[in-house]
């Protein structure tokens, strides 16, 4: 077994072990895998925070777990609700430093049911630093320990009132998830666990500018869907904006997209953010089809969010309408992301403003 998370304190993070995990640090606990067991669902089904309050465990074990073991849980530092619905959570990390999670109903139509997708963060900052996303400005400060990430959805659902349930998790908040892998895998298996939080991989979708061999890695370990971040037709044009063009080539990246092993009926989404004079022409939107040759595929157009820091711009919506349209005259599925939360800079590309200090425009385009 991996050298086992502590706390500040000294003890293990209960909350960043896989249930095998506990069992084997509780091995030595007479009964202990029954205790582990009873002891995760308490921590992850009803979201304990002391082994003290643990019914079904006697004294003497909830003591020896308490000895050795912690429960941490993320502090709230700020809950923001934008006019659409949409919540951003600001929580306060126990070295002082803050990550974002985005909360956002989509009351459903005729052919879609209603979601509550989560939107999680994975790092504290950055380190992609593509050029058009204020999270990159932040730069990399720590990963997340897989607590951190996994206790995201525990503790908004905790939130959450009788009639609301989280349907969706994405992590498209702070950071890059496969450069933290390692503590992503372990969360996703609490997250996926039915003894934890019990989400289905199909409702789970991990999102990356493109790491080609941790893509690989990801596949191996978790059923999760994976969508990438595309965003430009050429490598020149590419290297414009995600420095890690560099590293992989559009070519290598496809190629790994193509190797990437699919569960049966999955597709991977391509995202597409779209920046008006820099990667919307028809031309563009002609490489694209290209590019989707030989992948499952769907893509997933994000007019970009403007904001007062970058002097980029959202194209017009016929614009966005003649690429999605070109797209999908190809046999491409094609869908157009809404921009939601902006009023409280909790939309695509404006996650960690706050920590920045950075302004907040004051209206809202929803
Ligand atoms: N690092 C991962 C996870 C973050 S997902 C990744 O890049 O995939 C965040 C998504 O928001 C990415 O697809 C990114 O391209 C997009 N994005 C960043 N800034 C944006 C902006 N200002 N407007 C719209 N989308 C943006």
């Amino acid at each position: 077994m991996p050298l086992l998370p502590k706390l500040p304190d000294g003890r293990v993070d209960a909350k960043s072990l896989t249930l095998a995990e506990l069992q084997a640090a509780m091995a030595e606990l007479e009964k202990g895998s029954g205790r582990a067991l009873r002891a995760y669902k308490h921590i992850w089904q009803r979201g304990a925070t002391r082994f003290a309050d643990m019914g079904g465990i006697d004294k003497a074990s909830r003591r020896w777990m308490d000895e050795r073991f912690g429960i941490p849980t993320l502090e709230p530092a700020t809950v923001l609700h934008s006019r659409d619905g949409t919540r951003k959570f600001v929580w306060r990390l126990h070295d002082g430093h803050h990550i974002e999670s985005v909360l956002i109903p989509d009351p459903g139509n005729e052919v879609s049911r209603p979601r509550l997708t989560l939107c999680m963060s994975s790092q504290v900052g950055c380190a992609m630093a593509c050029t058009f996303c204020l999270t990159g400005d932040l730069g990399l400060t720590r990963n997340l320990t897989p607590s951190e990430i996994a206790d995201q959805a525990l503790q908004v659902s905790r939130t959450l009132g009788p009639e609301e349930r989280i349907t969706n998790l994405v992590f498209m908040g702070m950071g890059e998830p496969l450069h933290n892998l390692t503590h992503l895998i372990r969360a996703l298996d609490i997250l996926l666990d039915e003894h934890a939080l019990n989400y289905s991989h199909r409702k789970v979708t991990v999102s990356t500018v493109g790491l080609v061999p941790q893509m690989q890695k990801l596949a191996a370990a978790s059923p999760v869907n994976l969508a990438v971040s595309l965003n430009a037709t050429t490598d020149a044009q590419r290297r414009q904006i995600m420095p890690i063009t560099r590293r992989y080539s559009l070519d290598a990246l496809m190629e790994g997209c193509r190797a990437f092993p699919l569960p049966h009926a999955k597709r991977i989404t391509f995202e597409y953010v779209m920046m008006d004079g820099f990667n919307c022409s028809m031309d563009d939107a002609e490489r694209l089809v290209q590019l989707m040759r030989g992948v499952r595929s769907k893509v997933n157009l994000i007019p970009y969010n403007e904001n007062p820091n970058r002097d980029i711009l959202r194209p017009s919506d016929a614009r966005v309408k003649a690429f999605q349209h070109h797209l999908v005259s190809n046999g491409i599925s094609t869908s157009i992301r809404t921009t939601r939360g902006t009023d409280i800079s909790a939309a695509c590309g404006q996650l960690g403003k706050a920590a920045q200090g950075l302004r907040i425009p004051e209206a809202a385009s929803v």
